[in-house]
């Protein structure tokens, strides 16, 4: 029995998002969604309760997977789950940077559980929680790239 995690702050989910858990929940027993809940966090749209429920109702189908809040280090949530796998999306070179040294930094921490990381179909390459309410707020129309409930529910965030 293999568990993975894929962590994020899903601020929204997106259609990205999930892109790569579909392919991931394909590979292993278990896949948890771990929604970050950092306090030092910068500012979200959507609280960590909101953002576990929009989650959870765009994967509702997939029996599977599992949406879970989580706060601190990731590996130690990993080892609590059994998880021996983190997957990440990578969609651009910028992507690099940053996953590369969190990757190595995991490894560092615990040797045993394995990063892998996962290309969206290519016409998610471009697309990013930020980038989506960037849009959003000036009024676009982003319903290529977000299931229909969270459309509604960033509308609602925009009309307030
Ligand atoms: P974080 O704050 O950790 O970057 P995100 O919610 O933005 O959290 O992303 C979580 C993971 O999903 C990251 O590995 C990110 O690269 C990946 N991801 C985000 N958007 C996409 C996308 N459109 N296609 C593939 N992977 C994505």
């Amino acid at each position: 029995m293999i568990n993975a995690m894929y962590p994020g702050s899903f601020d929204p989910i997106t259609n990205g998002h999930l892109d790569i858990i579909k392919r991931a929940s394909r590979l292993y027993d278990k896949l948890y969604i771990a929604v970050s809940d950092e306090k030092s966090a910068k500012h979200r749209l959507f609280s960590v309760n909101s953002r576990v429920s929009l989650a959870t109702e765009a994967l509702s189908h997939m029996n599977n997977v599992e949406v879970i809040k989580f706060r601190g280090l990731l590996v130690k949530k990993c080892e609590e789950l059994n998880c021996s796998v983190i997957v990440r999306g990578l969609r651009a070179l910028s992507d690099y940077d940053y996953e590369f040294k969190m990757a190595l930094m995991n490894r560092t921490l615990n040797n045993e559980i394995i990063t892998l990381f996962m290309m969206p179909h290519e016409k998610y390459t471009h697309v990013s929680s930020s980038l989506i309410k960037e849009v959003s707020l000036l009024g676009g129309d982003m319903s290529k790239y977000v299931p229909k409930h969270v459309q509604v529910a960033i509308k609602e965030k925009c009309e307030k």
